[in-house]
Protein backbone atom coordinates (compact mmCIF):
# COMPACT_ATOMS: atom_id res chain seq x y z
CA UNK A 1 0.00 0.00 0.00
CA UNK A 2 1.34 3.03 -0.80
CA UNK A 3 2.24 6.18 2.07
CA UNK A 4 0.61 9.17 1.33
CA UNK A 5 3.66 11.76 1.38
CA UNK A 6 3.33 14.61 4.34
CA UNK A 7 4.04 18.14 2.09
CA UNK A 8 4.69 20.73 4.08
CA UNK A 9 6.28 20.12 7.02
CA UNK A 10 8.39 22.99 8.42
CA UNK A 11 10.98 22.84 11.04
CA UNK A 12 13.15 25.73 12.21
CA UNK A 13 16.61 25.55 13.31
CA UNK A 14 19.69 28.12 13.42
CA UNK A 15 20.37 30.04 10.62
CA UNK A 16 24.14 29.50 10.17
CA UNK A 17 24.57 30.17 6.24
CA UNK A 18 22.62 32.60 4.62
CA UNK A 19 20.84 31.82 1.16
CA UNK A 20 17.72 30.09 -0.49
CA UNK A 21 18.12 26.85 -1.67
CA UNK A 22 15.94 23.92 -3.18
CA UNK A 23 17.63 20.41 -3.57
CA UNK A 24 17.09 16.40 -2.90
CA UNK A 25 18.22 15.71 0.66
CA UNK A 26 21.10 13.14 0.62
CA UNK A 27 21.48 11.64 4.13
CA UNK A 28 24.56 10.96 6.07
CA UNK A 29 24.51 8.39 8.76
CA UNK A 30 25.95 9.48 11.55
CA UNK A 31 24.52 8.02 14.52
CA UNK A 32 25.98 6.95 17.52
CA UNK A 33 27.56 3.40 17.38
CA UNK A 34 26.32 1.25 20.19
CA UNK A 35 29.71 -0.18 22.05
CA UNK A 36 29.20 -4.20 22.55
CA UNK A 37 29.79 -4.89 26.44
CA UNK A 38 31.85 -7.92 27.10
CA UNK A 39 33.80 -8.88 29.85
CA UNK A 40 37.13 -10.55 29.11
CA UNK A 41 39.55 -13.04 30.61
CA UNK A 42 42.89 -12.19 31.83
CA UNK A 43 44.53 -14.35 29.38
CA UNK A 44 42.56 -11.64 26.63
CA UNK A 45 43.91 -8.60 27.75
CA UNK A 46 46.93 -7.99 26.03
CA UNK A 47 45.52 -8.90 22.81
CA UNK A 48 42.52 -6.44 23.66
CA UNK A 49 45.18 -3.90 24.15
CA UNK A 50 46.51 -4.58 20.97
CA UNK A 51 42.97 -4.38 19.62
CA UNK A 52 42.84 -0.93 20.54
CA UNK A 53 45.91 0.39 19.75
CA UNK A 54 45.35 -0.80 15.99
CA UNK A 55 42.09 1.27 16.05
CA UNK A 56 43.51 4.18 17.37
CA UNK A 57 46.92 3.85 14.88
CA UNK A 58 44.04 3.27 12.09
CA UNK A 59 41.93 6.06 12.81
CA UNK A 60 45.16 8.36 12.60
CA UNK A 61 45.80 7.06 8.87
CA UNK A 62 42.33 7.71 8.12
CA UNK A 63 42.55 11.43 9.36
CA UNK A 64 46.01 11.79 7.83
CA UNK A 65 45.02 10.68 4.83
CA UNK A 66 41.58 13.07 4.34
CA UNK A 67 43.79 15.90 5.05
CA UNK A 68 46.07 14.87 2.40
CA UNK A 69 44.01 14.70 -0.12
CA UNK A 70 41.97 17.90 0.38
CA UNK A 71 42.64 19.76 -2.95
CA UNK A 72 40.59 22.49 -2.92
CA UNK A 73 42.61 25.29 -1.54
CA UNK A 74 39.23 27.62 0.03
CA UNK A 75 38.47 24.14 2.12
CA UNK A 76 42.26 23.39 2.76
CA UNK A 77 41.99 26.65 4.79
CA UNK A 78 40.14 24.99 7.57
CA UNK A 79 42.26 21.59 7.78
CA UNK A 80 43.33 22.79 11.15
CA UNK A 81 40.09 21.62 12.77
CA UNK A 82 41.53 17.55 11.79
CA UNK A 83 44.85 18.96 13.15
CA UNK A 84 42.38 18.78 16.18
CA UNK A 85 41.11 15.39 16.06
CA UNK A 86 44.46 14.12 15.24
CA UNK A 87 45.67 15.96 18.77
CA UNK A 88 42.97 14.37 20.69
CA UNK A 89 44.37 11.11 19.26
CA UNK A 90 47.91 11.42 20.23
CA UNK A 91 46.21 12.66 23.76
CA UNK A 92 47.75 9.74 26.41
CA UNK A 93 45.38 11.04 28.93
CA UNK A 94 42.34 9.19 27.06
CA UNK A 95 44.94 6.27 25.59
CA UNK A 96 45.99 5.44 28.46
CA UNK A 97 42.56 5.73 30.43
CA UNK A 98 41.21 3.69 28.48
CA UNK A 99 44.03 0.73 28.60
CA UNK A 100 43.87 1.15 31.94
CA UNK A 101 40.27 0.11 32.21
CA UNK A 102 40.83 -2.46 30.09
CA UNK A 103 43.42 -4.07 32.23
CA UNK A 104 41.78 -3.46 35.81
CA UNK A 105 38.02 -4.07 34.77
CA UNK A 106 38.89 -6.36 32.19
CA UNK A 107 36.25 -5.33 29.54
CA UNK A 108 36.78 -5.46 25.85
CA UNK A 109 38.03 -2.00 24.00
CA UNK A 110 34.64 -0.80 23.32
CA UNK A 111 33.49 -0.92 26.79
CA UNK A 112 36.63 0.47 28.19
CA UNK A 113 36.90 3.24 25.41
CA UNK A 114 32.63 4.17 26.53
CA UNK A 115 33.98 4.52 29.89
CA UNK A 116 36.34 6.63 29.17
CA UNK A 117 34.03 9.10 26.83
CA UNK A 118 31.56 9.28 29.17
CA UNK A 119 34.21 10.78 32.22
CA UNK A 120 35.73 13.15 29.90
CA UNK A 121 32.27 14.20 28.49
CA UNK A 122 30.93 15.10 31.74
CA UNK A 123 33.45 17.35 32.62
CA UNK A 124 32.80 18.96 29.79
CA UNK A 125 29.15 18.90 30.40
CA UNK A 126 29.86 20.63 33.65
CA UNK A 127 30.55 23.71 31.56
CA UNK A 128 28.49 25.51 30.14
CA UNK A 129 29.02 27.55 27.31
CA UNK A 130 28.67 27.59 23.55
CA UNK A 131 32.47 26.72 22.51
CA UNK A 132 33.42 24.89 25.12
CA UNK A 133 30.73 22.30 24.07
CA UNK A 134 32.24 21.86 20.34
CA UNK A 135 35.17 20.66 21.59
CA UNK A 136 32.56 17.93 23.15
CA UNK A 137 31.53 17.35 19.85
CA UNK A 138 35.61 16.65 18.59
CA UNK A 139 35.73 14.25 21.44
CA UNK A 140 32.88 12.62 20.10
CA UNK A 141 33.93 12.76 16.53
CA UNK A 142 37.16 11.34 17.36
CA UNK A 143 35.72 8.43 19.42
CA UNK A 144 32.80 7.07 17.15
CA UNK A 145 35.90 6.51 14.76
CA UNK A 146 37.50 4.80 17.01
CA UNK A 147 34.48 2.73 17.48
CA UNK A 148 33.32 2.34 13.86
CA UNK A 149 37.50 1.08 13.29
CA UNK A 150 37.19 -1.09 16.40
CA UNK A 151 34.06 -2.55 14.99
CA UNK A 152 35.27 -3.20 11.77
CA UNK A 153 32.43 -0.78 10.26
CA UNK A 154 33.41 1.54 7.25
CA UNK A 155 32.12 5.43 7.08
CA UNK A 156 29.93 5.75 4.25
CA UNK A 157 31.65 7.11 0.89
CA UNK A 158 30.77 10.82 0.87
CA UNK A 159 33.27 11.54 -1.07
CA UNK A 160 31.25 9.25 -3.74
CA UNK A 161 28.35 12.76 -3.93
CA UNK A 162 28.04 13.00 -7.68
CA UNK A 163 24.93 15.65 -8.12
CA UNK A 164 24.21 18.60 -6.22
CA UNK A 165 22.15 17.63 -2.90
CA UNK A 166 21.62 19.01 0.44
CA UNK A 167 23.53 17.30 2.84
CA UNK A 168 21.39 16.19 6.03
CA UNK A 169 23.04 14.64 8.89
CA UNK A 170 22.92 14.47 12.74
CA UNK A 171 25.95 16.12 12.88
CA UNK A 172 28.49 16.16 10.66
CA UNK A 173 32.23 15.99 12.13
CA UNK A 174 35.03 18.90 10.16
CA UNK A 175 36.49 15.24 8.74
CA UNK A 176 32.77 14.68 7.07
CA UNK A 177 32.64 17.97 5.59
CA UNK A 178 36.07 18.30 4.48
CA UNK A 179 35.92 15.39 2.67
CA UNK A 180 32.97 16.01 0.46
CA UNK A 181 33.21 17.43 -3.11
CA UNK A 182 31.74 20.40 -2.35
CA UNK A 183 30.72 21.60 -5.67
CA UNK A 184 27.97 18.98 -5.18
CA UNK A 185 26.53 20.75 -1.61
CA UNK A 186 23.50 23.00 -2.55
CA UNK A 187 23.24 23.01 1.26
CA UNK A 188 23.49 21.85 4.82
CA UNK A 189 20.97 20.75 7.37
CA UNK A 190 21.90 18.87 10.53
CA UNK A 191 20.43 17.97 14.00
CA UNK A 192 22.85 19.76 16.02
CA UNK A 193 25.20 22.54 16.21
CA UNK A 194 25.24 26.16 16.73
CA UNK A 195 26.12 29.26 14.56
CA UNK A 196 29.85 28.38 15.53
CA UNK A 197 29.57 24.72 14.74
CA UNK A 198 32.30 23.59 12.34
CA UNK A 199 29.83 23.28 9.56
CA UNK A 200 28.47 26.48 10.02
CA UNK A 201 31.91 28.23 10.17
CA UNK A 202 32.88 26.22 6.64
CA UNK A 203 29.28 26.94 5.01
CA UNK A 204 29.67 30.64 5.95
CA UNK A 205 33.04 31.14 4.45
CA UNK A 206 32.10 29.15 1.28
CA UNK A 207 28.97 30.63 0.89
CA UNK A 208 26.82 27.30 0.96
CA UNK A 209 23.21 28.32 2.58
CA UNK A 210 22.99 26.14 5.95
CA UNK A 211 20.53 25.54 8.79
CA UNK A 212 21.59 23.92 11.82
CA UNK A 213 20.31 22.41 15.26
CA UNK A 214 17.28 21.68 13.70
CA UNK A 215 16.97 18.54 16.02
CA UNK A 216 14.52 16.43 14.61
CA UNK A 217 15.95 16.85 10.60
CA UNK A 218 17.03 13.22 10.40
CA UNK A 219 14.04 11.84 12.36
CA UNK A 220 11.70 13.55 9.48
CA UNK A 221 13.54 13.73 6.76
CA UNK A 222 14.55 10.84 4.34
CA UNK A 223 17.33 10.31 1.67
CA UNK A 224 15.69 11.74 -2.23
CA UNK A 225 13.28 13.90 0.09
CA UNK A 226 13.00 17.73 -1.56
CA UNK A 227 13.89 20.46 0.68
CA UNK A 228 13.49 23.92 0.71
CA UNK A 229 16.13 25.72 3.50
CA UNK A 230 16.29 29.44 4.09
CA UNK A 231 19.93 30.23 5.64
CA UNK A 232 19.00 33.44 6.74
CA UNK A 233 15.30 32.71 8.96
CA UNK A 234 16.56 28.92 9.76
CA UNK A 235 13.40 27.56 7.97
CA UNK A 236 13.31 24.02 6.27
CA UNK A 237 10.35 22.37 4.80
CA UNK A 238 10.64 18.69 3.90
CA UNK A 239 8.40 17.82 0.57
CA UNK A 240 7.10 21.66 0.22
CA UNK A 241 4.20 21.82 -2.86
CA UNK A 242 4.72 23.68 -5.70
CA UNK A 243 3.14 26.48 -4.08
CA UNK A 244 5.10 26.72 -1.58
CA UNK A 245 8.20 26.07 -3.30
CA UNK A 246 7.01 28.96 -5.48
CA UNK A 247 7.23 31.34 -2.46
CA UNK A 248 10.69 30.46 -1.18
CA UNK A 249 11.65 30.79 -4.65
CA UNK A 250 10.02 33.99 -5.05
CA UNK A 251 11.44 35.59 -1.87
CA UNK A 252 14.93 34.35 -2.99
CA UNK A 253 14.53 36.60 -6.39
CA UNK A 254 12.91 39.32 -4.40
CA UNK A 255 16.52 39.06 -2.06
CA UNK A 256 18.75 38.91 -5.20
CA UNK A 257 16.46 42.20 -6.58
CA UNK A 258 17.08 43.88 -3.89
CA UNK A 259 20.64 43.32 -3.42
CA UNK A 260 21.07 43.93 -7.02
CA UNK A 261 19.83 47.53 -6.38
CA UNK A 262 21.66 47.94 -3.49
CA UNK A 263 24.81 47.24 -5.18
CA UNK A 264 24.11 49.63 -7.79
CA UNK A 265 25.32 52.07 -5.31
CA UNK A 266 28.21 49.93 -4.23
CA UNK A 267 31.22 51.94 -6.04
CA UNK A 268 29.72 55.24 -5.92
CA UNK A 269 31.29 57.79 -3.34
CA UNK A 270 29.51 58.31 0.13
CA UNK A 271 29.12 61.65 0.12
CA UNK A 272 26.28 64.37 0.96
CA UNK A 273 24.00 66.56 -1.71
CA UNK A 274 26.60 69.27 0.26
CA UNK A 275 29.87 67.34 -0.60
CA UNK A 276 30.47 65.66 3.06
CA UNK A 277 32.39 62.49 2.72
CA UNK A 278 32.44 59.72 5.23
CA UNK A 279 34.20 56.52 5.24
CA UNK A 280 32.27 53.45 4.94
CA UNK A 281 33.93 50.47 6.12
CA UNK A 282 33.04 46.80 7.20
CA UNK A 283 32.95 44.30 10.07
CA UNK A 284 34.29 40.97 9.74
CA UNK A 285 35.33 37.99 11.47
CA UNK A 286 37.56 35.74 8.73
CA UNK A 287 39.59 37.13 5.79
CA UNK A 288 37.37 35.16 3.16
CA UNK A 289 34.66 38.11 3.27
CA UNK A 290 36.95 40.50 2.06
CA UNK A 291 36.01 39.64 -1.21
CA UNK A 292 32.03 40.38 -0.39
CA UNK A 293 33.12 43.70 1.28
CA UNK A 294 35.05 45.03 -1.29
CA UNK A 295 31.54 43.95 -3.66
CA UNK A 296 29.48 45.81 -1.01
CA UNK A 297 31.33 48.99 -1.52
CA UNK A 298 33.34 48.67 1.87
CA UNK A 299 36.58 51.46 1.43
CA UNK A 300 38.28 49.26 4.21
CA UNK A 301 37.39 47.04 7.21
CA UNK A 302 37.03 49.06 10.17
CA UNK A 303 36.79 46.34 12.70
CA UNK A 304 38.25 42.48 12.13
CA UNK A 305 36.87 41.02 15.04
CA UNK A 306 40.04 38.09 15.80
CA UNK A 307 38.07 36.28 18.10
CA UNK A 308 37.49 33.24 15.02
CA UNK A 309 41.18 32.74 15.14
CA UNK A 310 41.22 31.78 19.19
CA UNK A 311 37.87 29.08 18.80
CA UNK A 312 37.11 26.03 18.16
CA UNK A 313 40.83 24.39 19.01
CA UNK A 314 42.86 22.93 22.04
CA UNK A 315 45.90 25.47 21.20
CA UNK A 316 46.37 29.18 21.01
CA UNK A 317 47.00 30.60 17.42
CA UNK A 318 51.17 30.56 17.01
CA UNK A 319 52.72 34.25 15.66
CA UNK A 320 52.79 33.08 12.40
CA UNK A 321 49.21 32.28 11.79
CA UNK A 322 48.02 35.73 13.08
CA UNK A 323 50.71 37.13 10.73
CA UNK A 324 49.89 34.89 7.94
CA UNK A 325 45.82 35.75 8.21
CA UNK A 326 46.98 39.44 9.21
CA UNK A 327 49.08 40.05 5.92
CA UNK A 328 46.84 38.25 4.15
CA UNK A 329 44.15 40.80 5.18
CA UNK A 330 46.74 43.95 4.55
CA UNK A 331 47.81 42.46 0.89
CA UNK A 332 43.88 42.22 0.06
CA UNK A 333 43.04 45.32 1.00
CA UNK A 334 45.90 47.08 0.25
CA UNK A 335 45.72 50.38 -0.69
CA UNK A 336 42.78 50.75 2.19
CA UNK A 337 42.97 50.09 5.28
CA UNK A 338 42.17 47.34 7.99
CA UNK A 339 41.17 48.19 11.66
CA UNK A 340 42.32 44.79 13.56
CA UNK A 341 41.03 44.61 17.20
CA UNK A 342 43.08 42.95 19.05
CA UNK A 343 41.20 39.72 21.04
CA UNK A 344 37.85 40.58 22.84
CA UNK A 345 37.40 37.18 24.05
CA UNK A 346 34.74 36.88 27.29
CA UNK A 347 31.61 38.44 26.65
CA UNK A 348 30.09 35.32 24.88
CA UNK A 349 33.21 33.60 23.78
CA UNK A 350 35.05 31.62 25.77
CA UNK A 351 38.79 30.44 25.16
CA UNK A 352 39.65 26.67 26.27
CA UNK A 353 42.02 26.09 28.67
CA UNK A 354 41.11 29.31 30.50
CA UNK A 355 39.22 28.31 33.73
CA UNK A 356 39.68 31.56 34.68
CA UNK A 357 37.03 32.39 32.25
CA UNK A 358 34.59 30.77 33.69
CA UNK A 359 33.05 33.55 35.47
CA UNK A 360 28.87 34.06 36.47
CA UNK A 361 29.08 37.37 34.80
CA UNK A 362 31.48 37.02 32.00
CA UNK A 363 30.02 40.71 30.32
CA UNK A 364 31.45 42.05 33.40
CA UNK A 365 34.66 39.99 34.11
CA UNK A 366 38.00 38.96 32.78
CA UNK A 367 36.91 40.45 28.91
CA UNK A 368 38.96 41.69 25.76
CA UNK A 369 42.10 43.74 27.21
CA UNK A 370 41.41 42.83 30.46
CA UNK A 371 42.24 39.38 29.82
CA UNK A 372 45.20 40.44 27.45
CA UNK A 373 46.64 42.39 29.61
CA UNK A 374 46.93 39.73 31.94
CA UNK A 375 47.61 36.83 29.61
CA UNK A 376 50.90 38.79 28.48
CA UNK A 377 52.44 36.27 26.29
CA UNK A 378 49.01 35.58 24.67
CA UNK A 379 48.86 39.40 23.64
CA UNK A 380 52.37 39.93 22.94
CA UNK A 381 51.83 36.69 20.31
CA UNK A 382 48.91 38.78 18.68
CA UNK A 383 50.46 42.06 19.01
CA UNK A 384 53.68 40.65 17.27
CA UNK A 385 51.70 39.27 14.20
CA UNK A 386 50.10 42.29 13.82
CA UNK A 387 52.97 44.36 13.83
CA UNK A 388 54.68 41.93 11.16
CA UNK A 389 51.95 42.20 8.36
CA UNK A 390 51.73 45.55 9.26
CA UNK A 391 55.12 46.03 7.03
CA UNK A 392 52.75 44.28 4.19
CA UNK A 393 49.34 47.31 3.72
CA UNK A 394 48.27 49.67 5.95
CA UNK A 395 46.79 48.27 9.12
CA UNK A 396 45.69 50.09 12.47
CA UNK A 397 45.59 48.45 15.73
CA UNK A 398 42.15 48.72 17.82
CA UNK A 399 41.96 48.03 21.93
CA UNK A 400 38.41 46.31 22.26
CA UNK A 401 36.61 47.69 25.95
CA UNK A 402 39.13 49.96 27.45
CA UNK A 403 37.85 51.07 30.79
CA UNK A 404 40.29 54.00 31.23
CA UNK A 405 43.40 55.76 30.92
CA UNK A 406 45.47 53.32 32.71
CA UNK A 407 44.23 49.93 31.16
CA UNK A 408 44.80 51.96 28.22
CA UNK A 409 48.79 52.93 29.00
CA UNK A 410 49.37 49.59 30.27
CA UNK A 411 48.20 48.21 26.60
CA UNK A 412 50.37 50.53 25.36
CA UNK A 413 53.37 49.58 26.94
CA UNK A 414 52.97 45.87 26.10
CA UNK A 415 52.87 47.69 22.51
CA UNK A 416 56.41 49.35 22.90
CA UNK A 417 57.65 46.16 24.32
CA UNK A 418 56.88 44.44 21.09
CA UNK A 419 58.24 46.99 19.06
CA UNK A 420 61.39 47.18 20.59
CA UNK A 421 61.96 43.47 20.47
CA UNK A 422 60.67 43.54 16.73
CA UNK A 423 63.36 46.94 15.89
CA UNK A 424 65.70 45.01 17.88
CA UNK A 425 65.66 41.61 15.67
CA UNK A 426 65.22 44.05 12.64
CA UNK A 427 61.84 42.67 11.65
CA UNK A 428 60.09 45.13 9.05
CA UNK A 429 57.07 46.54 10.47
CA UNK A 430 55.07 50.24 10.39
CA UNK A 431 56.72 51.98 13.23
CA UNK A 432 53.86 54.71 13.11
CA UNK A 433 51.13 52.15 13.05
CA UNK A 434 47.74 54.08 14.08
CA UNK A 435 46.35 53.10 17.50
CA UNK A 436 42.67 53.13 18.25
CA UNK A 437 40.84 52.81 20.74
CA UNK A 438 37.69 51.24 21.78
CA UNK A 439 34.46 53.61 23.27
CA UNK A 440 31.86 50.88 24.46
CA UNK A 441 32.15 51.34 28.24
CA UNK A 442 30.41 54.63 30.30
CA UNK A 443 33.96 55.31 31.92
CA UNK A 444 35.75 55.34 28.23
CA UNK A 445 33.06 57.76 27.38
CA UNK A 446 33.18 60.11 29.84
CA UNK A 447 37.26 60.13 30.14
CA UNK A 448 37.00 60.82 26.70
CA UNK A 449 39.06 64.08 26.35
CA UNK A 450 41.84 62.00 28.13
CA UNK A 451 42.04 58.92 26.05
CA UNK A 452 42.01 61.07 23.15
CA UNK A 453 45.17 62.32 23.80
CA UNK A 454 46.94 59.05 24.13
CA UNK A 455 45.18 57.44 20.37
CA UNK A 456 45.12 58.22 16.95
CA UNK A 457 41.57 57.66 16.71
CA UNK A 458 38.47 55.50 18.40
CA UNK A 459 35.69 53.42 17.39
CA UNK A 460 32.45 53.77 19.17
CA UNK A 461 30.95 49.59 19.61
CA UNK A 462 27.61 50.59 19.99
CA UNK A 463 26.46 47.22 21.00
CA UNK A 464 28.72 46.94 24.33
CA UNK A 465 28.08 50.85 25.06
CA UNK A 466 24.25 50.51 25.19
CA UNK A 467 24.53 47.06 27.22
CA UNK A 468 26.77 48.49 29.83
CA UNK A 469 24.86 52.20 29.60
CA UNK A 470 21.60 50.95 29.99
CA UNK A 471 22.07 47.67 31.41
CA UNK A 472 20.79 45.79 29.50
CA UNK A 473 21.91 42.59 28.61
CA UNK A 474 22.90 42.60 24.88
CA UNK A 475 21.72 39.25 24.90
CA UNK A 476 18.61 38.41 27.14
CA UNK A 477 15.45 38.52 25.32
CA UNK A 478 14.04 39.54 28.59
CA UNK A 479 14.78 43.26 28.21
CA UNK A 480 15.60 43.42 24.78
CA UNK A 481 12.79 45.76 24.75
CA UNK A 482 14.53 48.30 26.16
CA UNK A 483 17.32 47.74 24.21
CA UNK A 484 16.89 51.33 22.90
CA UNK A 485 20.00 52.75 20.75
CA UNK A 486 18.02 56.35 21.16
CA UNK A 487 18.23 56.49 24.45
CA UNK A 488 18.60 60.07 25.52
CA UNK A 489 21.70 58.71 27.45
CA UNK A 490 23.23 56.91 24.46
CA UNK A 491 23.19 60.02 22.24
CA UNK A 492 24.29 62.31 24.85
CA UNK A 493 27.28 59.44 25.34
CA UNK A 494 27.87 59.50 21.47
CA UNK A 495 27.85 63.40 20.91
CA UNK A 496 30.51 64.12 23.76
CA UNK A 497 32.58 61.34 22.60
CA UNK A 498 32.90 63.17 19.27
CA UNK A 499 33.38 66.55 20.68
CA UNK A 500 36.13 64.85 22.79
CA UNK A 501 37.75 63.20 19.99
CA UNK A 502 37.75 66.69 17.44
CA UNK A 503 38.42 68.40 20.72
CA UNK A 504 41.93 66.44 20.48
CA UNK A 505 42.20 66.41 16.65
CA UNK A 506 41.45 62.64 16.56
CA UNK A 507 38.89 61.11 13.74
CA UNK A 508 36.07 58.69 15.65
CA UNK A 509 34.40 56.36 14.00
CA UNK A 510 31.54 53.58 15.19
CA UNK A 511 31.17 50.04 14.39
CA UNK A 512 28.69 48.89 16.24
CA UNK A 513 25.44 47.66 14.53
CA UNK A 514 23.68 50.84 15.14
CA UNK A 515 25.43 52.14 12.16
CA UNK A 516 23.81 50.26 9.63
CA UNK A 517 20.76 51.25 10.39
CA UNK A 518 19.55 54.20 7.68
CA UNK A 519 17.24 56.32 9.92
CA UNK A 520 20.30 56.11 12.55
CA UNK A 521 23.46 56.48 10.54
CA UNK A 522 21.65 59.97 9.38
CA UNK A 523 21.55 60.76 12.99
CA UNK A 524 24.85 59.93 13.50
CA UNK A 525 26.51 61.73 10.53
CA UNK A 526 24.35 64.72 12.43
CA UNK A 527 26.92 64.55 15.47
CA UNK A 528 29.78 64.16 13.22
CA UNK A 529 31.17 60.91 13.12
CA UNK A 530 33.53 60.68 10.29
CA UNK A 531 33.71 56.49 9.53
CA UNK A 532 31.02 54.11 10.02
CA UNK A 533 31.69 50.27 9.57
CA UNK A 534 29.09 47.70 9.56
CA UNK A 535 28.24 44.09 7.88
CA UNK A 536 28.85 44.52 4.50
CA UNK A 537 25.45 43.61 3.21
CA UNK A 538 24.50 46.80 5.15
CA UNK A 539 26.88 49.34 3.66
CA UNK A 540 24.71 50.32 0.36
CA UNK A 541 21.48 50.64 1.87
CA UNK A 542 23.44 53.29 4.03
CA UNK A 543 25.18 54.74 1.30
CA UNK A 544 22.41 55.39 -0.74
CA UNK A 545 20.47 57.26 2.54
CA UNK A 546 24.06 59.15 2.65
CA UNK A 547 23.96 60.22 -0.99
CA UNK A 548 20.56 61.84 -0.72
CA UNK A 549 21.02 63.79 2.23
CA UNK A 550 22.78 66.70 3.06
CA UNK A 551 24.78 67.34 5.79
CA UNK A 552 23.42 70.51 7.38
CA UNK A 553 19.86 68.71 7.54
CA UNK A 554 21.11 65.69 9.33
CA UNK A 555 22.76 68.27 11.63
CA UNK A 556 18.96 69.84 12.23
CA UNK A 557 17.51 66.97 12.64
CA UNK A 558 20.01 66.11 15.50
CA UNK A 559 19.24 69.22 17.43
CA UNK A 560 15.74 68.36 16.93
CA UNK A 561 15.91 65.01 18.47
CA UNK A 562 17.96 66.62 21.21
CA UNK A 563 14.44 68.33 22.28
CA UNK A 564 12.71 65.27 23.26
CA UNK A 565 13.27 63.00 26.31
CA UNK A 566 12.01 59.30 26.12
CA UNK A 567 13.72 57.32 23.41
CA UNK A 568 10.12 56.38 21.98
CA UNK A 569 9.15 60.04 21.53
CA UNK A 570 12.94 60.14 19.66
CA UNK A 571 12.27 57.52 17.55
CA UNK A 572 8.50 58.86 17.08
CA UNK A 573 9.74 61.75 15.70
CA UNK A 574 13.05 60.38 13.36
CA UNK A 575 10.48 57.69 11.38
CA UNK A 576 8.25 60.83 10.72
CA UNK A 577 11.24 62.98 9.29
CA UNK A 578 11.80 60.17 7.38
CA UNK A 579 8.94 59.22 5.88
CA UNK A 580 8.60 62.55 4.66
CA UNK A 581 12.09 63.09 3.68
CA UNK A 582 12.74 60.05 2.17
CA UNK A 583 8.96 58.54 1.19
CA UNK A 584 10.29 55.91 -1.26
CA UNK A 585 12.92 54.89 1.06
CA UNK A 586 11.14 54.22 3.91
CA UNK A 587 8.35 52.08 1.93
CA UNK A 588 11.49 50.02 -0.11
CA UNK A 589 12.61 49.48 3.46
CA UNK A 590 9.59 48.59 4.74
CA UNK A 591 9.02 45.87 1.78
CA UNK A 592 12.69 44.99 2.02
CA UNK A 593 11.87 44.14 6.13
CA UNK A 594 8.58 42.12 5.10
CA UNK A 595 11.03 39.72 2.63
CA UNK A 596 12.98 39.19 5.41
CA UNK A 597 9.91 38.12 7.54
CA UNK A 598 7.95 36.08 5.61
CA UNK A 599 8.80 33.03 3.40
C1 LIG B 1 30.38 46.71 19.85
O1 LIG B 1 30.40 46.41 21.04
O2 LIG B 1 29.63 47.58 19.37
C2 LIG B 1 31.27 46.03 18.90
C3 LIG B 1 31.37 46.42 17.66
O3 LIG B 1 31.97 44.95 19.34
P1 LIG B 1 31.35 43.48 19.57
O4 LIG B 1 29.97 43.47 18.96
O5 LIG B 1 32.30 42.55 18.91
O6 LIG B 1 31.36 43.37 21.05
MG1 LIG C 1 32.02 45.26 21.89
Amino acid sequence: MAVRQETNKLIHGNPASPGIVTGRAYLVERSKVRAPQKPIMADQVDAEVGRFHKAVEESRRQLTEIKEKILDLDVRRHSFILDVHLMILDDQMIIEDTVETIRKKKVNAEWALDLTLEKFDTAFKAVEDEYLRERRSDLHYVTARIFRNLLGRRHDDITKIKSKVIIVAHDLSPADTLQMNLKHVAGFVTDIGGKVSHTAILARSLGIPAVVGLEVATSLVSGGDLLVIDGETGDVVINPTEEVSHSFIERRRKVRFMEREALKVASLPAETVDGVSIRLQANIEMVEEVPSAKIYGAEGIGLYRTEILYLNRKDLPSEEEHFQIYRQLAESLYPATATIRTLDIGGDKFLENYSATNELNPAMGLRAIRFCIKEKDLFKTQLRGILRASAHGRLRILFPMISGIDELRQAKRILEEVKRDLARARAPFDREIPIGAMIEIPSASVTADLLAREVDFFSIGTNDLIQYTLAIDRVNEHVSYLYEPLHPAVLRIIRGVVQAAHGAGIPVAICGEMASEPAYALILLGMGLDEFSMTPASIPKVKKILRMSRFDETRSLVEELFQFSPAPEIEHHLQSWMAKRFPAEVVQHRQEDQVMQTA
